[in-house]
């Protein structure tokens, strides 16, 4: 009876093994005797804290058929129908708010406040599309000099969905997908990482309280090269909506690529620069630009992590930084560790890297090859760093920022826009006509202005170059999810 509810599962664990089960047609599958299952591990501590079931093609292929067959009803529903549903969904997560929000802070790492705002935010991605499909418009028009011929757009779900989602944001990222692929008719298996799979396994819950026809969303756990590879694979599945590394990514669209009609949404990694001119409010800039760097143990996509100075305020910007970072960041309070042993490893091959280039560490230093306790890793603040070291080019994806000087605003952009991604970027002036003029020139698919991590869940969310293709929310996710035919009748 455990695997009745998985809450009540998680709250009289009593010390005992946590093992997460797949939830396939609206049911958790039994399977603790399976061969195969994967140690996923408190970040705090560095110990084992949950099995997961490294789920094989034979459980993807159940997955996969559950959500085919009730596609079949599922696209033919009424957008009433299903907007009740997300609400339902929405009012559960709202009323096991705290138990979200406390399982992601510790699978994840990230503080409980982090994971307060996020699990709001997941409500929100539920409400958000519950109410979309409600109110879109459409028009029929008739055919330009043939009077007696109408033409109208017509859209129907494009079928089964593969959703996979990243470990930095686990519950709020997934939903991000969940929420519109249900309310545009479409049915899915999503697939969270392997690292931080808790809040997946508690959604199953969610669903099947808020009565979620079976099969619609059925969730599966297990790593990339094996559970997901297969998934995205399926012929069956008919779109993919991914989000997590570049070179995932590529992975991805190589391995679907002979399967012209799939519909692909990626999004993918960031480098995202922060551009400080000379008109700022130093005790503004210094505060926006430290949280854009540190938020989540610079664990975001979205985090601004090299910072660009005008020359005229460098010294003075470094130094308030640094002492602004050295109050309010501090690790276990503030500040949480990083998700995993593999990632603390490579944020620690890029912090070798830049002692070895010489770079100055305002903050911070190497941390120990072998972690003490969990995964902590001091925020780190570098600076002198050459533009063309890999610190400087590549996502490190964690608590570590450079800073660097510029002269001219055309020289800031070219700094800017000289790295292979283009997802984000940060803009701290006054100048009105200045926000506008680079704000307009910037290689990003958002980009902040005295702000940052504003969303409105209408816009375009993406990036350019090697941060992805395509875009979501609102219209945008509409087109992820529905395929478009254009009538004519005469
Ligand atoms: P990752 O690419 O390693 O994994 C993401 C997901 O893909 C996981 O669920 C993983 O199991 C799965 N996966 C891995 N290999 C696969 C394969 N061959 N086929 C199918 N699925 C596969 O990324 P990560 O380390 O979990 O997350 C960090 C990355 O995510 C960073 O690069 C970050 O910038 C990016 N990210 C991007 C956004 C965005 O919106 N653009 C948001 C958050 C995170």
């Amino acid at each position: 009876d455990t695997l009745e509810s998985a809450s009540d599962y998680l709250a009289n664990l009593q010390g005992k093994q946590l093992h997460l089960h797949n939830f396939i047609d609206a049911q958790f599958s039994e399977q603790l005797f399976s061969e195969s299952w994967l140690d996923s591990h408190n970040p705090r501590t560095g110990e084992v804290l949950a099995k997961i079931p490294q789920s094989g093609l034979s459980e993807v292929n159940r997955a996969v058929e559950a959500a085919s067959k009730a596609f079949q009803s599922w696209s033919q529903s009424p957008r009433q129908e299903r907007s009740d549903v997300l609400l339902r969904i929405a009012s559960i997560i709202q009323e096991k708010r705290e138990l979200f929000a406390v399982w992601e802070s510790i699978d994840q790492g990230k503080t409980l406040a982090r994971a307060r705002v996020e699990v709001d935010r997941a409500i929100s991605n539920f409400r958000y599309f519950a109410t979309y499909t409600l109110h879109e418009e459409g028009s029929a028009r008739y055919v330009d000099g043939q009077p007696s011929t109408l033409t109208y757009e017509h859209r129907s779900p494009v079928g089964v969905f593969a959703l996979i989602s990243p470990w930095n944001m686990p519950l709020y990222l997934l939903t991000w997908k969940i929420a519109p692929c249900i309310a545009f008719g479409c049915t899915g298996v999503a697939k969270p990482s392997e690292v931080t799979s808790i809040t997946a396994y508690l959604l199953g819950e969610v669903f099947r309280q808020a009565k979620l026809p079976p099969g619609v969303m059925n969730i599966i756990f297990g790593d990339g090269p094996g559970t997901g590879s297969a998934l995205v694979k399926s012929p069956r599945v008919r779109g993919v909506s991914f989000t997590g590394g570049t070179k995932t990514g590529i992975r991805i669209r190589r391995d679907t690529v002979e399967d012209i009609g799939k519909h692909l949404s990626l999004e993918l990694g960031g480098k995202n620069p922060t551009l400080i001119f000379d008109d700022v409010n130093l005790a503004e800039a210094v505060p926006l630009a430290a949280t854009a760097a540190f938020e989540n143990s610079g664990q975001i996509c979205l985090c601004g992590s090299r910072i660009y100075v005008h020359k005229v305020i460098y010294e003075k910007f470094c130094s308030q930084f640094v002492e602004y970072v050295r109050e309010h960041y501090r690790c276990g309070d503030t500040i949480g560790p990083v998700v995993s042993k593999a990632h603390y490893d490579k944020i620690r091959t890029y912090l070798l890297q830049a002692q070895t280039e010489d770079a100055t560490f305002l903050t911070g230093e190497v941390p120990t090859e072998i972690p003490e306790g969990g995964y902590w890793i001091t925020p780190t603040v570098l600076r002198d760093v050459d533009d063309q070291s890999i610190v400087l080019r590549e996502e490190i994806f964690g608590p570590v920022v450079t800073i660097s000087p510029f002269d001219t605003e055309e020289e800031v952009i070219e700094l800017a826009n000289d790295n292979p991604n283009g997802l984000a970027s940060i803009l701290l002036t006054k100048d009105v006509s200045r926000m506008r003029r680079v704000g307009e020139r910037i290689d990003a698919g958002l980009v902040w202005v005295n702000c940052w991590l504003v969303r409105e869940l209408g816009t375009a969310f993406g990036g350019m170059k090697a941060s992805g293709t395509g875009r979501e929310g609102g219209a945008h996710s509409r087109d992820v999810f529905t395929n478009l035919r254009t009538i004519h009748v005469r």
